[in-house]
């Protein structure tokens, strides 16, 4: 069994991977294994590349290739409006969704009190630090979880004596949803959030 050293070395890496439980990982293992190498080598390459070129964006702290991030250097985007997203998947989304002209701001996760997560283990401080320079309004892109809106609440009661406006963003009713499936809270929220037309 001269190879159980390194499979299991693999099947307890890629265990510690969010969703992948043994049997996933053993499974990932062995199709890795039967592959051709170099699709191997090239995996084994994207993920050594990816650690070895990404880092954080110092203004927005979003993962980026270079320092200021692209999104941050971007001179026609409104550096006096600021979104507010918890992780940089959420920055690829709303880009994706197009429209949206300002910056972003990445917190890299939420307040969670029981999973003992507070304000100095998200970019708080930096965020503000921003808000005492040229930024007007901030828009919090947190998700609509108990943990998302504390993050909301809070951040809101931060930046407003700085005189930074602070915005949530609209939650509701699904494009393409009927009204009649939609959860009470669902409803409710998109009664709240109504704009004038
Ligand atoms: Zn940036």
């Amino acid at each position: 069994m001269s190879s159980a050293g390194p499979i299991a070395r693999l099947v307890c890496e890629l265990g510690k991977l969010p969703g992948v439980g043994e049997k996933t990982a053993a499974r990932l293992a062995f199709h890795i294994l039967r592959a051709p190498p170099e699709d191997a080598a090239a995996l084994a390459a994207a993920i050594g590349e990816m650690r070895a070129k990404i880092s954080f964006c110092t203004v927005c702290w979003d993962f980026t290739e270079e320092d200021p991030c692209p999104i941050c250097r971007d001179a026609r985007r409104d550096s006096s409006l600021v979104c507010v997203v918890a992780q940089p998947q959420d920055v690829l989304a709303i880009e994706r969704a197009g429209g949206y002209r300002g910056r972003y701001h990445v917190l890299h996760g939420v307040l969670s009190p029981l999973d003992g997560i507070g304000p100095d283990d998200l970019r708080v401080a930096e965020l503000v630090k921003r808000c005492s320079g040229d930024i007007k309004e901030v828009i919090i892109a947190t998700n609509p979880s108990v943990e998302g809106e504390t993050t909301a609440v809070y951040l809101a009661k931060l930046l407003r004596p700085l005189g930074v406006r602070c915005s949530r963003i609209a939650m509701g009713v699904p494009v393409g949803g009927e009204l009649e499936y939609a959860d009470r809270l669902t409803l409710s929220r998109a009664i709240d959030g109504r704009r004038e037309m």
